[in-house]
């Protein structure tokens, strides 16, 4: 058996070798849920003009000292008019009706709210019962944005927020990275699916729906390769084609000590691949390589450890590929609820955990049965608790937790 390699050194490796597709310019329409592919400033000022947050009497603040006062209504200014256009102006104990949005006329400083004034019936004056400061009820320009601002950093990812900012200061078209395209592919003689009678010896794929899962969960489009027997022929050809039509592959199973684990031996001849033993458990095997200049993550068969290895290095490497600042996910310190029991066997252990916040604290208790095959726990945990070498941690002490979404 060879030499375990430590965590980070096998994530470290995996990173280094994965290179996303090229940037897109797509329609704003289109591009929610992208990760923006360079960093945007603003070339206007939002709002572009001063204008009123309130229905009212746009008029000069000094007018109102010693309210209630009344002043000369000399006009009205809706939104979408330009005062100036009009020629609506205030000057000394003058007033303009005014809407919601509508610019400051030329020479008001403040707005009165319509609830606070009162207009005669023939139009001529309005009383304004409140003294207001400057400034009331004005929106100045570029308030929320101004030109040159940075509006956002390359490796956003656009929610609908992002959208609308974008479209305020006239963006109709975005570079955005390419959704990646991820190819999943089982192997192994013992895989069916469906509603089939096993035979002695057969299971069902659990992995590909797992990992397809967690593919969408992570914005990119999961194409199903289906499942190829323990073949050498056969992986191959599936290979070659998957890394045809994607920007990377995840394969499970075949990448163990066993006679038939022919995901390695083919990986070995047609890519440029590294088959590592980690020190972690679950998830100990996996190949890396790159068939084509395509990463293809070889993970292990049992359920939970390919899983745990997506997680571990094709999640990261994906997100990166796919143009994202932050790979990780978020890591917190939780009290340990009843113990999470393991041996020392040089190896980093990550068990899965039932995650709650109690006062404001994370507390953890185990998920259940933590053999790799019991993927009934791994379907409830909402994170893994990493427990170093040793003895496990105890009832009421801290762990260190991967939070699962
Ligand atoms: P392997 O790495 O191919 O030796 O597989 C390790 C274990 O995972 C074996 O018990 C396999 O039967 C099981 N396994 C492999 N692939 C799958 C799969 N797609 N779904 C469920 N179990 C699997
Ligand atoms: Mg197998």
């Amino acid at each position: 058996m060879g030499t375990l390699i430590p965590l980070d050194e096998a994530q470290d490796y995996v990173l280094r070798r994965c290179e996303g597709p090229a940037s897109v310019v797509v329609p704003l329409a289109e591009a929610r849920g992208l990760v923006l592919a360079e960093s945007v400033d603003a070339s206007e000022h939002v709002p572009p003009f001063a204008n009123t947050a309130m229905d009212g009497f746009a008029l000069r603040a000094a007018d109102t000292v010693g309210a209630p006062v009344t002043l000369d209504l000399v006009g009205t200014v809706s939104a979408g008019v330009d005062p100036v256009a009009i020629g609506v102006e205030v000057g000394p104990g003058d007033a303009v009706r005014i809407m919601t949005g509508a610019p400051m006329p030329p020479g008001a400083d403040a707005v009165v709210m319509v609830e606070l004034a009162k207009a005669s019936p023939d139009g001529a004056v309005v009383t304004v019962g409140v003294e207001v400061p400057v400034g009331n009820h004005v929106r100045a320009a570029g308030e929320d944005l101004m030109i040159g601002d940075r509006v956002f950093d390359a490796g956003t990812v656009l929610r609908p927020g992002h959208l609308g900012v974008l479209a305020s200061i006239g963006v109709a078209t975005v570079p955005v990275r390419r959704r990646l395209r991820v190819g999943v592919l089982s192997t192994g003689d013992e895989l069916r699916e469906g509603p089939v009678a096993l035979a002695p010896g057969q299971i069902r794929d659990a992995n590909r729906p797992a990992l397809l899962g967690l593919l969408n969960e992570l914005g990119a489009e999961a194409v199903d390769l289906g499942r190829v027997a323990d073949d050498e022929a056969a992986i191959e050809a599936a290979l070659i084609g998957g890394v045809a039509r994607c920007d990377a592959m995840l394969t499970s199973g075949g990448v163990s000590m066993g006679d038939f684990d022919y995901v390695k031996v083919v990986l070995d001849r047609i890519g440029d691949m590294r088959w590592m033993q980690v020190a972690i458990k679950p998830a100990k095997p996996l190949a890396f390589g790159l068939v084509e200049g395509v990463p293809v993550f070889g993970l292990p068969g049992n359920p939970v450890s390919s899983m745990v290895s997506f997680e571990l290095f094709a999640r990261p490497a994906l997100r990166a590929m796919a143009g994202h600042r932050d790979l990780d996910r978020r890591r917190v310190r939780a009290e340990v609820v009843g113990g999470l029991g393991r041996h020392p066997d040089g190896k980093v252990h990550f068990a899965r955990v039932v995650v709650e916040i109690v006062d404001g604290r994370f507390r953890v208790r185990s998920a259940g049965g933590q053999g790799s095959h019991q993927l009934t726990s791994m379907a409830v945990a909402d994170g893994l608790a990493v427990l170093p070498d040793g003895a496990g941690v105890a009832n009421g002490d801290q762990v260190e937790v991967l939070l699962l979404g």
